[in-house]
C-alpha cells in the first residue's frame, strides 16, 4: 500500500484523475507530490485546450462524392485514350493516303529525286546500301506500289482497316469490368 502511494502517477491514472475517478490513495500521492501535481496541471490545461478546438466533421455524403469523382475519372479515361490514339494516328494516316492518291505525279517525282540524290552522293557505303536495296526480291513489288496509286491505296487501306480493328479490340478490352475499388463509407 505504501509502495502504491509512493510511486508517481501513470498516464492512465492522470486520465482517471481528469475524469474524476482516481483512487483515493493515488489522489493522496498527487496532493503530496509536486512532480505529479505539475504533470497533472499540464495535462488538464492540454485537455482544456483540445476541448476548445472546433471539431472537423465533413458534410454528409462526403465520402460518396469523392468516390463518385474517382469513378467518373476511371470511366472517362479509356475513352479519352482511344480518342487520342485515333486522332493522333488514324487522321495523319488517312491524310497521307488521301494526299498520295491525289498527287501520284508529285509522289513519283519525290521518290525519283531521292534516288538521284543517293547516286550523286559519292559515298561507297551508301551506294552499296542502295544496290543491296535494289537487289532485294521485294523491291520491284514495293516500287510497283508507288507507280500504281490504286495498289498503294489498297495497301494503305488494308493497313488502316487492320489498325482500326486493333483500336476496336483495345476499346473492347478497356470496357471490360474491372475489380471495384475500395469504397469509403460516407
Ligand atoms: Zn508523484
Amino acid at each position: 500500500m505504501t509502495d502504491l502511494i509512493a510511486t508517481h502517477l501513470t498516464p492512465d491514472e492522470l486520465d482517471d484523475w481528469l475524469a474524476g475517478s482516481l483512487a483515493r490513495n493515488r489522489e493522496a500521492h498527487l496532493h503530496g507530490c509536486a512532480d505529479c501535481r505539475r504533470l497533472a496541471d499540464a495535462d488538464r490545461a492540454l485537455a482544456h485546450l483540445l476541448g476548445t478546438l472546433p471539431l472537423f466533421s465533413p458534410a454528409a455524403g462526403f465520402g460518396d462524392r469523392v468516390m463518385a469523382r474517382v469513378e467518373v475519372r476511371r470511366r472517362a479515361r479509356p475513352m479519352a485514350v482511344a480518342a487520342a490514339l485515333a486522332a493522333g494516328l488514324l487522321l495523319p494516316m488517312a491524310a497521307s493516303v488521301g494526299w498520295s492518291l491525289a498527287n501520284p505525279d508529285t509522289l513519283a517525282q519525290l521518290l525519283q529525286g531521292a534516288g538521284s540524290g543517293i547516286s550523286g552522293f559519292g559515298v561507297a557505303t551508301v551506294r552499296s546500301l542502295g544496290s543491296t536495296l535494289l537487289a532485294q526480291p521485294w523491291y520491284p513489288w514495293v516500287r510497283g506500289l508507288f507507280e500504281s496509286p490504286a495498289r498503294l491505296g489498297l495497301v494503305f487501306g488494308a493497313t488502316t482497316v487492320a489498325y482500326a480493328g486493333g483500336v476496336l479490340v483495345l476499346r473492347r478490352l478497356m470496357a471490360l469490368p474491372m475489380p471495384r475499388v475500395a469504397h469509403v463509407q460516407g
